[in-house]
C-alpha cells in the first residue's frame, strides 16, 4: 500500500511556523516515497475559521513550494477537502455509531454538567462526564442533545507512537467524549478520524500537542471498526529559552518571516534542519533533502528557534541563488517602500549588494537610494561634512564633466575615473569616497562603478553635481 499523508490546518490564523514544518515533513516524506500528500482544511470551528485564513495558508504553502497532490484548488478522489463541505459524510458515520450502540444521545443540560463539574472539583476528583444518559437509549426525538462515544470504563488505550514508542492512556481517564454538538456540528476528534479513514491516510505525522487526542481518536477508530493509521508526534519548536515560541523570539508565522526578508529557500532549509539531520548536511535545497529524507533523521527533542542561525542560512541563500531569483524576491520589498521599480531590472542591484545583506529587507534598505528621488536619499551628515567640503564638491563637478561623454558601463566608467585620477594626481579613494557619499548619501555602499551604472547616467551625474547646493 503506498504512503498517504496529510497536513490538516485549521484556518483560524496565519500559517504557524510549527504547522509549516509539519506540512514540510509530510510533503517530503511523500515525495521521497512516491506517496501522496493531501491538504485538508479543518474548518468545523465555524466561529474561528475564515476563508481569508484558508487563503493565507494556501498562499504561504505555495510560497514555500510545498505542493499537495489532493486538496483545495487541486481536487482529488476524496473531494471535498474542506470539512465544512463534508457534513453528509459525518452524519452517515454518526448514524452508524448510534445504530450500533457505540454512541448515544445525551440531553444533559449545561446546568447539570456545571453542577457535576463543581461537585467533582470540590471532591478533588478529575472532572468528566458521569455517563448519566449512557443507558437511557434516547431516540432522535429526545430534544436538544449531543452525541457521545461510549468509552470503556476499564482497560487502556495504547498509542504506538512512531517516535516515542508505546504511550498508554487509562480509559477511565477518558470520559464519554462528545462527537456531535447540540447544534449538529461534529467535533474535531470525530471528523479527523472519519476523514483520515475515508481519505486512506496511512501515516499521521503531526505536532506533539496532539498526542493527548490520539487515544480518543483510536477509540473512535475502534468504535467504527476501522484500522487506524500509524501515528507519529513530532517534537515541538520552542523559543531559544525553551519556552513556547512567541513573537519576542522573532515571528511565529511564515508570513512574519517573509516580511522580515527571509527567502523561502532559506526558511525551508532552516525548518528542515531544525527538526531533522542527515550527516553534516547544512545548506541544501528541498530537492536535495527529499533525496535522503526519512523519519529516522527526525530529532527526538524539541528544536530551539535560533534567529541568528536562520539569518546565517538566509545570507547563504542570498549569495547562492541566481541573482534573477533574488531580484524577484526583492521586488515586493522595494514596492512596499513605495519605490518605483516597475519595469526595472533588479539583477545588477542584487549583484552589487547581496554580499553584505543578510535579508531582503537589508538588501532593500541598502538599495533604496537607487530608486529614491534625490531629496529623499538618506544622507549621513557626518560623512557629508567629512567628504563634501568645497574642494571635493568642485572635484566632483569636474568628474561629472569628465564622465559626460563616456559609455555608461562598469568597465568604461572604471577606465574613465582612473584617467581622471591620474590627470588630477589623486588616488582613487580620494575620488571614490566623496563620489559615493554624493551618490548614495553614505560612506559604505556598493562599488562606485556599479553604483554609477545602476543609477543611470542622468541621475549619477546630477548627484555628483548636486552636493554643491547642500554644502554651503
Ligand atoms: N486541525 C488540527 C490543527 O490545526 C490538526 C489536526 C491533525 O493534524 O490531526 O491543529
Amino acid at each position: 500500500m503506498s504512503l498517504r499523508v496529510r497536513f490538516a490546518p485549521s484556518p483560524t490564523g496565519n500559517l504557524h511556523i510549527g504547522g509549516a514544518r509539519t506540512a514540510l515533513f509530510n510533503h517530503m516524506l511523500a515525495r521521497r516515497q512516491g506517496g501522496t500528500f493531501i491538504l485538508r482544511i479543518e474548518d468545523t470551528d465555524t466561529g474561528r475559521s475564515t476563508p481569508e485564513y484558508e487563503a493565507v495558508i494556501l498562499r504561504e504553502l505555495r510560497w514555500l513550494d510545498i505542493s499537495w497532490d489532493e486538496g483545495p484548488e487541486v481536487g482529488g478522489p476524496h473531494a471535498p477537502y474542506r470539512q465544512s463541505e463534508r457534513a453528509g459524510i459525518y452524519a452517515a458515520y454518526t448514524q452508524k455509531l448510534l445504530e450500533g450502540g457505540m454512541a448515544y444521545r445525551c440531553t444533559c443540560t449545561v446546568e447539570r454538567l456545571d453542577a457535576l463539574r463543581a461537585g467533582q472539583e470540590a471532591a478533588k476528583q478529575k472532572p468528566g462526564y458521569d455517563g448519566h444518559c449512557r443507558d437511557q437509549n434516547l431516540g432522535a426525538d429526545c430534544g436538544p442533545h449531543v452525541v457521545r462515544l461510549r468509552v470503556p470504563d476499564q482497560g487502556e488505550t495504547v498509542v504506538d507512537d512512531y517516535f516515542k514508542g508505546p504511550v498508554s492512556f487509562a480509559n477511565a481517564e477518558l470520559d464519554d467524549m462528545i462527537l456531535v454538538r447540540t447544534d449538529g456540528v461534529p467535533t474535531y476528534n470525530f471528523v479527523v478520524v472519519v476523514d483520515d479513514a475515508h481519505m486512506g491516510i496511512t501515516h499521521v505525522l503531526r505536532g506533539d500537542e496532539h498526542l493527548n487526542n490520539t487515544p480518543k481518536q483510536l477509540l473512535i477508530y475502534a468504535a467504527l471498526g476501522l484500522n487506524p493509521p500509524r501515528f507519529g508526534h513530532m517534537p515541538l519548536i520552542l523559543g531559544p529559552d525553551g519556552s513556547k515560541l512567541s513573537k519576542r523570539h522573532g515571528a511565529t508565522s511564515v508570513a512574519g518571516y517573509r516580511e522580515m526578508g527571509i527567502l523561502p529557500e532559506a526558511l525551508i532549509n532552516y525548518l528542515t534542519r531544525l527538526g531533522w539531520a542527515h550527516g553534516d548536511m547544512e545548506i541544501f535545497t528541498k530537492a536535495e533533502a527529499v533525496e535522503v529524507f526519512s523519519l529516522e533523521g527526525v530529532g527526538k527533542s524539541p528544536g530551539k528557534w535560533d534567529m541568528d542561525k536562520l539569518l546565517w542560512v538566509n545570507a547563504q541563500w542570498m549569495k547562492r541563488l541566481a541573482p534573477e531569483r533574488v531580484a524577484e524576491a526583492l521586488r515586493p520589498h522595494l514596492l512596499a517602500r513605495g519605490l518605483q521599480v516597475e519595469g526595472r531590472d533588479l539583477t545588477a542591484v542584487v549583484l552589487a549588494l547581496r554580499e553584505r545583506a543578510r535579508t531582503l529587507v537589508e538588501l532593500a534598505d541598502g538599495a533604496a537610494f537607487f530608486f529614491q528621488a534625490d531629496q529623499d536619499v538618506k544622507r549621513d551628515e557626518e560623512a557629508a561634512k567629512a567628504f563634501l567640503g568645497p574642494d571635493n564638491v568642485a572635484m566632483l563637478a569636474a568628474l561629472a564633466d569628465h564622465l559626460e561623454g563616456v559609455d555608461w558601463t562598469d568597465a568604461a566608467l572604471e577606465t574613465s575615473v582612473n584617467q581622471f585620477c591620474t590627470a588630477h594626481g589623486l588616488k582613487l579613494g580620494k575620488v571614490a569616497q566623496p563620489a559615493r557619499v554624493a551618490t548614495c548619501g553614505q560612506k559604505v555602499g556598493p562599488g562606485l562603478f556599479q553604483t554609477l551604472t545602476i543609477l543611470g547616467k542622468e541621475t549619477a551625474l546630477r548627484r555628483l553635481r548636486a552636493p554643491a547646493k547642500n554644502s554651503a
